[in-house]
């Protein structure tokens, strides 16, 4: 007999050779049918694993996190199968798990498209019903090869094994190459959805042949898969580049070249009252604003370390006369040459230079994504010039700054964190022991003093200082990091910046990196999937929406409507379209316009205005002033 010791710590005698499903029903015919897989001295194993010897055991049900992977990879197996029953021929690539359901990569002869997904589904319901039993067992590579003879790709797979035997599962007229676990049959995979397809190279090699990529999830219950569904739905339907699209907010073109945003007349106005409202903020707090030019000679790149460090992510170098440039990736260097090229004194520091900076970095074509990341962006940067002491009132301040800022815009859903360095290996960052000690004991005790909830993170800290970054999570729990204030011991050496201190000495200053939207263009992505596109009405490219009824009778008191909101800076627009009226209301809707007007007999007799409230079903009318004045309110309120 052997002992096997169970999660809750209690022991079982068990024959020898006897498997794991046949344990669970034992202990419990109900809790054996939870049972998804199982662990045994906390590996991962079949339910149809015997027992060889005294073990520690643990159940693994399908409301664990565990049973999702093995649940999505057995799934993976069964549109494997199904695929291959549909489309003979087919040769098989790799059919993972992944985080949120599964995939699979196939070279079908026929091109399938997502149109073609209800046919396999069907196949693979069938499949279901037909409750096949899944069944593992070990080849020899030489064996295994030959068994897979006809798919080059498994053969390619079976090459790469570094073991003498391969694990092979079967199920039927299906078999192959793979580790598992899996579930005991087909007929428990129930709540699968497949989802797209898509090309995919071949082990991720641009060299290699394009596969068929199928897309999908599985969970173990019908209510688990219809919230997910939802979710995906959400996401589609908060997707910034879906949105604007849709909005007119900003295009791409290949001819412009990729990862290069356009911002269209709409995207330009949300752009414009952004960036009115930080820059009118960091102007209140004694920001001095400056301009400053996209490119930058090579030399000031190697003087800021740039260069050394950081050339991978910038686009190449352009050699003119005697001179290279490059597009630079970040605009400190400049910032910290207009610094040095005057005296300073302790007096006029901290000094905030501020810059909405066109910044542009070499991202590889597969991780651009929107206007969220690309190879050209607009980074709301500052660099605040102060001496050592001044540190921790200067990280009060941008930090109030953030947290005002994250009010104004609603956002609840965030993370401060505060990277420190690693005590244990001081050796790897820049500055002395006294600077850092100080500095970090000063930036927590800010955090603690203005009540922010936030974590540390011992040695993630840039080497050249200690930073907090914010990460804002969206409403689809997308996580941005947006906001950053880090501290920069270094550029001041590197720049050899200056400032006369008290006693008439000359002193270094330290500089303070930081960025509060962020990028502009990552922040109006972040903005678009928050709002879903429902801006409020002082971002909102067009805050109005003019419908008359009758083009001919109602034209000259909306003209008239129209000159007066124009006048009082009102964003409006008419419809003058010959469309019927219904459909011009819906599509003011589908634009997500804050307000409708709606003119008609009515309001041209009595000079008044009827608006729709985008989102409400009511009407209300009231006279012109009083509408502008409620938008004119609005807009100065942030609402
Ligand atoms: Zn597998
Ligand atoms: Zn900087």
């Amino acid at each position: 007999m052997l002992k096997v010791e169970l999660k809750d710590g209690s022991k079982l005698d068990v024959e020898e050779g006897k498997l794991i499903i046949e344990v669970a029903k034992e202990l419990s015919p109900s809790l054996a049918k939870k049972c998804c897989v199982a662990k045994l001295n906390g590996k991962l194993v079949d339910l149809k694993t015997p027992i060889n010897e005294s073990a520690k055991l643990e159940l693994v049900m399908y409301s664990d996190s565990e049973a999702f992977e093995v649940l999505n990879h057995s799934c993976a197996h069964l549109m494997a199968q199904a695929v291959c029953r549909l489309y003979p021929g087919t040769r098989m690539g790799v059919g993972p798990a992944i985080e949120e359901g599964f995939y699979y990569d196939f070279s079908i002869p026929t091109a399938i498209t997502n149109e073609d997904l209800p046919k396999i589904e069907a196949e693979m319901k069938k499949i279901v019903k037909e409750n096949i039993a899944i069944n593992h067992y070990m080849l020899s590579k030489a064996d295994a090869k030959n068994k897979f003879k006809d798919d080059k790709f498994k053969c390619e797979l079976i090459d790469a094994i570094n073991d003498d035997m391969v694990g092979i599962y079967e199920q039927n007229d299906y078999a192959d190459v793979c580790r598992g676990p899996h579930v005991m049959s087909t007929g428990l995979i129930k709540n699968f959805k497949l989802l797209s397809c898509a090309g995919a190279y071949w082990r991720g090699d641009s060299k290699n042949e394009v596969l068929t990529r199928i897309y999908g999830t599985c969970w173990a219950t019908e209510e688990e898969l219809k919230n997910h569904l939802a979710v995906l739905e959400e996401r589609k339907a908060r997707d910034h580049r879906k949105l604007g699209k849709e909005l007119g907010i900003f295009m791409f073109d290949e001819l412009v070249g990729r990862g290069l945003p356009m911002w269209l007349p709409n995207g330009f106005i949300v752009r414009r009252k952004l960036q009115d409202y930080i820059m009118d903020k960091e102007y209140e707090l004694g920001y001095k604003h400056v301009m400053t030019p996209c490119l930058g000679n090579v030399e000031l790149y190697k003087t800021s370390g740039h260069w050394a460090h950081y050339k991978d992510d910038m686009f190449p170098k352009m050699d003119v006369d005697e001179e290279s440039y490059v597009l630079r990736p970040m605009n400190c260097p400049h910032h910290m040459v207009m610094y040095r090229s005057t005296l300073h004194s302790y007096r006029e520091l901290p000094l905030r230079i501020a810059e909405i900076a066109a910044d542009f970095r070499f991202e590889a074509s597969g991780a651009l994504t929107g206007i969220e990341r690309t190879r050209a962006f607009y980074q709301n940067d500052s660099h605040i010039f102060c001496t050592p002491s001044q540190i921790g009132d200067v990280f009060k301040e941008v930090t109030k700054l953030i947290l005002d800022v994250y009010n104004d815009f609603g956002f609840k859903n965030y993370k401060f964190r505060l990277s420190l360095r690693d005590p244990q290996d001081v050796e790897k960052y820049f500055g002395n022991d006294e600077l850092w000690e100080r500095s970090e004991s000063e930036l927590r005790q800010v955090l603690n003093e203005l009540g922010v909830d936030y974590y540390e993170a011992i040695g993630e800290a840039a080497f050249y200082g200690p930073k907090l970054d914010v990460q804002v999570r969206s409403a689809i729990g997308h996580d941005v990091t947006l906001s950053t204030i880090q501290l920069d011991y270094q550029l001041p050496e590197r720049f050899e910046l200056e400032y006369i201190d008290e006693k008439g000495q000359k002193a270094r200053p330290v500089v303070i990196h930081r960025a509060i939207l962020g990028s502009m263009d990552r922040f109006v992505a972040f903005l678009l999937e928050e709002t879903k596109g429902i801006f409020p009405v002082w971002l909102a490219p067009v805050q109005v929406k003019l419908i008359p009824v009758n083009l001919e009778f109602h034209k000259d008191y909306t003209d008239n409507l129209f000159a007066k909101f124009k006048k009082a800076k009102i964003r409006a627009e008419v419809d003058y379209r010959d469309e019927k009226l219904g459909y011009k209301i819906r599509e003011a809707q589908m634009k997500k316009i804050p307000y409708q007007l709606v003119i008609g007999d009515n309001e041209v007799k009595n000079g008044t205005v009827t608006y729709r409230k985008y989102g409400e079903q009511q009407q209300v009318t009231v006279s012109v002033e009083e509408f502008i004045d409620m938008i004119s309110k609005a807009e100065k309120e942030m609402k």
